[in-house]
């Protein structure tokens, strides 16, 4: 961050705060309005500051790989939440196989390790101009931004009333975005007494193609092993498994027939909670309970910032796919599942994904050469069953398949260039289930240690 952008930023307040008082406004409270644009409290610096949005898989490894190929940088993670808790693994800990501890980390722990500062506030905005990112706790200048918010919820394939979007969120949330919503889901699977529990897969890119098949599972196996007369109604509105498809279905067909029914295609038409049916094109489900999960779009926090008007595209045609950089804007950056490209959306990718995007920052920096762009990696463990424990795998990474051979000589490249390829994956649970399941514990630790380091 150059001087002259942080003495703008020391001025601005005064300017705002004087052109209030200026324009005779006296209902305005003076300390409001000294709110309205105060530095963030946090160490000054003469070095290149690196502003990361988000404490997520995406954002933590990108604060790391970018101090560790330049410690000259001031690396600042903001990040809304006091602890981490992780959504992978975390369909285990809805019914108690593994602790809340195992899935919790400490955001402080990381910082120290790996010698960035953790700032706890909510990003709001931004001033492109000038190069600030403004929060909860106040205004910070950047000199490189990386935005990694992650995902929200996109109900209106469903509805556009609020009210009913609401009682949604509230009574059924999705349990895709860590915290309440899978306390609520816990209590729900735990009180179930019988009758149909319904969960649905959304259609597009979402969060974790593999995570509603697994929970679908748990949730049976759960009400299996408890002798409930309960099933899962599992509603895809896609017309088929959409990934490890032999390993969920020859699980669902063998291990939870009576437990578990699965039901392509179903486009949800209307739901009613106070009657609690749910309508899809070609038929009509009751449930006891529920937890519907609707598509996701991009973080609306980048819409705000004017990176985009519509968000729900997940910023499809925004970023240049090579170097995650927002089209038109220097050294800002979009990563993890908040990207457009078509990658899967886990936190193995974000994560491997993070290293390249960390690596590129540190080099533009260090003023090295900037780095060939790295396919990042989709590994993806999903339990089948938890007594005996099994599991299934798939590990995927991406390539430009189209025309365009040569990367480099590519200036912008839509995502849809991008396709699988070198997919590898282990599906047959009853052969290879319990080595699998033994790998989700040794690659959870692995992960863990490399955002967060010994505690
Ligand atoms: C049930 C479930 C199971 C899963 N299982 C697996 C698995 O087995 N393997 C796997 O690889 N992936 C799995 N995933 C997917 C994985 O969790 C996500 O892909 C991953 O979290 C994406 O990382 P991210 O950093 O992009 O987003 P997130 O992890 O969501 O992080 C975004 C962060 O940004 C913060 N944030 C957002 N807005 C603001 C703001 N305005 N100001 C400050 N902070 C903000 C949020 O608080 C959050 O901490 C699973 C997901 C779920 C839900």
């Amino acid at each position: 961050m150059d001087s002259s952008k942080r003495k703008f930023l020391a001025l601005s307040s005064v300017t705002i705060a004087s052109s209030l008082y200026g324009s005779g406004n006296t209902n305005v409270p003076k300390e409001a309005i000294a709110i309205k644009s105060h530095k963030a409290p946090i160490p000054k610096t003469t070095k290149p500051r690196v502003v990361v949005l988000g404490g997520g898989w995406s954002g933590l490894s990108i604060a790391k790989t970018v101090k560790t190929f330049s410690p000259q940088a001031d690396v600042i993670l903001v990040e809304k939440r006091y602890e981490f808790i992780s959504c992978p693994v975390s369909n285990l800990w809805l019914v108690d196989k593994v602790e809340l501890d195992y899935i919790t980390h400490d955001y402080l722990q990381a910082a120290r390790n790996y010698n960035y500062t953790y700032f706890n506030a909510t990003a709001t905005g931004i001033d492109k101009k000038s190069r600030i990112l403004k929060t909860s706790e106040g205004d910070i200048a950047f000199d490189y931004l990386v935005l990694s918010p992650g995902i929200d919820y996109d109900y209106s394939k469903w509805t556009t009333d609020t009210t009913l979007i609401t009682r949604l969120k509230q009574e059924y949330p999705a349990g895709f975005i860590p915290g309440s919503e899978h306390i609520t889901l816990k209590n729900k699977i735990h009180n179930f007494k019988e009758g149909n529990f319904i969960l649905t897969v959304p259609g597009g890119n979402y969060r974790c193609l593999p995570a509603p098949y697994e929970r679908a599972c748990i949730i049976a196996d759960y009400f299996k092993q408890k002798k409930l007369k309960a099933k899962v109604i599992l509603l895809d509105e896609n017309n088929a498994i959409t990934i490890k498809k032999k390993g969920f279905s020859s699980a669902f067909d063998e291990l939870y027939a009576d437990y578990l029914e699965y039901i392509p295609n179903s486009v949800i038409q209307d739901i009613d909670l106070d009657k609690k049916i749910v309508t899809t094109e070609f038929d009509e489900f009751t449930f006891a309970d529920a937890a519907f999960y609707p598509r996701v779009r991009g973080a609306k926090i980048l819409e705000t910032m004017g990176f985009a008007k519509d968000a729900k595209d997940m910023m499809e045609g925004h970023i240049n796919a090579l170097t995650y950089e927002v089209i038109g804007e220097e050294n800002i950056f979009i990563a993890g599942d908040a990207r457009p490209m078509g990658f899967s959306k886990s936190g193995n990718t974000s994560n491997s994904e993070g290293k390249y995007v960390g690596n590129l920052i540190a080099r533009r920096i260090n003023k090295e050469k900037i780095p060939e762009w790295e396919a990042p990696i989709t590994l993806c463990f999903s339990i089948v069953s938890t007594k005996p424990m099994n599991a299934i795998y798939i590990y995927t990474r991406y390539a430009f398949d189209k025309k365009d051979k040569n990367p480099k000589n590519i200036k912008f490249i839509d995502w849809k260039n991008f396709s699988f390829t070198k997919t590898l994956s282990s599906e047959e649970w009853k052969k290879e289930g319990s080595v699998n399941a033994n790998s989700i514990y040794s690659w959870a630790d692995a992960l863990y240690f490399d955002m967060f380091g010994p505690k």
